[in-house]
């Protein structure tokens, strides 16, 4: 059974038990930790979890950080659209779920008065900008 997995199923089945802490979110948690600020993890919040269990959560600022791989969340990127040839029908439908999901949760978290962004897996080669765009989101409030 496990045999037939093809190579992005096992890693779809990795990245599902591994599921928090992966190497992406260190590395903002990383970056955003050497610039002082602190936050809490995994959607933890007062009263409960947040929608979506945002990755990194600034309680205080209103502001949640998600940090997606652009596989599973089938960002708009090369990566992203990639389209695995075999079980093109599974994987279609996987991802679009992951990204109606993701939308649902964002909304909620408006909804609620936080403010949302989305680090991308391709946005974490060019770490001045990626430093910059983290900086601007937690300096600024967007809301009037
Ligand atoms: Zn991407």
């Amino acid at each position: 059974m496990a045999d037939r997995l093809t190579p992005e199923q096992r890693s779809w089945n990795m990245s599902r038990i591994r599921g928090k802490n992966t190497k992406p979110e260190l590395l903002v948690r990383r970056l955003l930790h050497a610039k002082g600020y602190r936050y809490r993890l995994h959607g933890a919040a007062r009263g409960g979890k947040l929608p979506g269990n945002p990755d990194l959560v600034f309680a205080s600022r209103h502001k949640v950080i998600f940090v997606n791989g652009c596989f599973w969340h089938f960002h708009h990127c090369r990566v992203g659209q990639h389209a695995p040839q075999a079980n093109a029908g599974f994987w279609a439908e996987k991802r679009t779920r992951t990204r109606e999901r993701d939308a649902a949760q964002r909304r909620k978290l408006e909804d609620a008065g936080w403010e949302v962004l989305t680090i991308w897996e391709c946005e974490l080669k060019d770490s001045s900008a990626l430093e910059s765009q983290l900086v601007r989101f937690l300096e600024t409030q967007q809301r009037t």
